[in-house]
């Protein structure tokens, strides 16, 4: 079964896999598909679905069988995730919750076999990010609150033999404190913190490069365009520290995640973990370097065993071996998220891409995007930028064709009522979409 397999493999198989022909490591995930899949048929949710489309699990010999099955949508798991949980997880080793579509959280339960899966996991993505046994890494991330990041990137740390430094976010000194004594050769945090933390170090006497700090291991926001370029916070990042940057990305509900490696062309699908596809409106696969919505099918996960997930995220698969030596695809970063797709004068964008054009902008203060329902089935898209002083109209729309190629329309307002409008939200994070479009 599942659990044998990931007991008794290690770093060098993982890394003999990765290196491997993909018709190697085709042979090897389809034995795992056909164990996914059958902890997924003993789900009450699967056993109907799979009922009802008439399939059964002796069809799947090779990947391309996957295509056959239904797919999962987020919407799914909001009508009861409860009907996702195999029997075998019902004395779960760790209850994570995610929040749903429609807000309600949803309950994933990991067993003692899936964190030593996701253990596995982040092994291998730190050590593609170049963290060896005997490094240390500071953890900015938080481990608590039912959050499964954090705990993910901890139990990768140990299990790969480096040491974990769980300072947790906030607290500027006491991170730098820490970077002083400990001297992590990385850290993992939310990208906009570790920029804080460069310059909160800055004013206080202390040069970020001349840290030992080697690798920033970023999660939750982007720090790369779709053709792989550094965003503007990314690159202010990476100057900041004098640092190489590894984004990572990943899913609580899939207990699977991706992760950079030095090539910087994206997160590496881990083959004994994940199978990953990129579809189209109407579900078809999209071809290599497209963009489309990403759709996960975890492997060998036994409590909570999900099969062509919808992510509702969009983004490239980047295939063909990489500069690293490793042989499996790359994701792209999350373009954008599918619900928050906006369709203006002919041209379909994202609020990343908005958000990523301004932030080019030298000294821009704080800033929103609203969008409306139009009647011409395009939207209408304003972006609302805090200033008290005039700003310089013309550059920034310039910029905004250059970018986006269309201009979609700027107004300012007083400083203190745009923060307090993308502030004011449950504080977690700064809200600066606000979709008033009406659901037709
Ligand atoms: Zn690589």
């Amino acid at each position: 079964m599942t659990q044998s397999f990931y007991e008794k493999y290690n770093l060098e198989d993982g890394l003999s896999l990765r290196r491997a022909d993909l018709a190697r490591q085709e042979q090897v995930q389809v034995e795992l598909l056909q164990m996914h899949l059958m902890q997924a048929a003993n789900t009450h949710f699967y056993r109907n679905l799979w009922q009802q489309v008439d399939f059964s699990l002796s069809q799947v010999d090779s990947l391309a069988d996957l295509q056959a099955l239904p797919m999962t949508s987020r919407q799914d798991l909001d009508a009861g995730s409860v009907a996702f949980i195999h029997a075998d997880a019902e004395l779960p080793a760790d209850i994570t919750l995610t929040s749903g579509t429609t807000g309600e959280a949803i309950i994933v339960p990991y067993t003692a076999a899936d964190l030593d899966r996701l253990a596995f996991n982040e092994m291998m993505a730190f050590y593609s990010a170049g963290v060896r046994p005997g490094d240390r890494v500071l953890l900015c991330v938080t481990l608590d609150r039912c959050f499964i990041a954090g705990l993910a990137y901890y139990s990768g740390i140990v299990k790969l033999g480096a040491t974990a430094v769980r300072s947790g976010p906030g607290n500027f000194a006491r991170q730098w404190e820490l970077i002083h004594k400990l001297k992590p050769a990385a850290i993992v945090g939310v990208p906009s913190f570790l920029l804080k933390l460069a310059q909160w170090g800055e004013e206080n006497g202390t040069n970020p490069q001349q840290s030992g700090v080697g690798a920033l291991v970023t999660i939750g926001e982007p720090i790369r365009k779709s053709d792989l370029t550094l965003t503007p916070l990314g690159q202010l990042l990476e100057e900041a520290w004098g640092a190489k940057l590894f984004s990572s990305y990943g899913a609580t509900e899939l207990e699977t995640a991706f992760g950079e490696c030095a090539a910087s062309c994206g997160g590496h699908v881990h083959p004994e973990l994940m199978m990953v596809e990129i579809i189209d409106d109407q579900g078809n696969p999209v071809s290599p370097g497209n963009p489309g919505e990403v759709v996960v099918t975890p492997l060998g996960v036994k409590g909570f065993p999900l099969v062509r997930f919808r992510t509702g995220d969009v983004a490239r698969l980047h295939v063909g071996p990489c500069a690293c030596g490793w042989q499996t695809p790359r994701l792209g970063p999350i373009e954008g998220r599918l619900a928050q797709r906006l369709k203006y004068k002919g041209t379909t964008l994202y609020p990343e891409m908005i958000f990523q054009a301004l932030d080019e902008v030298p000294g821009l203060g704080p800033y929103y995007v609203e969008v409306h329902s139009a009647y011409d089935l395009s939207d209408e898209v304003r972006i609302v930028i805090g200033a008290d002083e005039e700003l310089p109209m013309e550059s920034i729309s310039a910029l905004l064709q250059a970018r986006l190629r269309v201009r979609p329309v700027v107004v300012t307002r007083f400083k203190a009522e745009v923060v307090a409008k993308i502030e004011n939200t449950d504080g977690r994070k700064i809200k600066k979409f606000f979709d008033l479009r009406k659901v037709i």
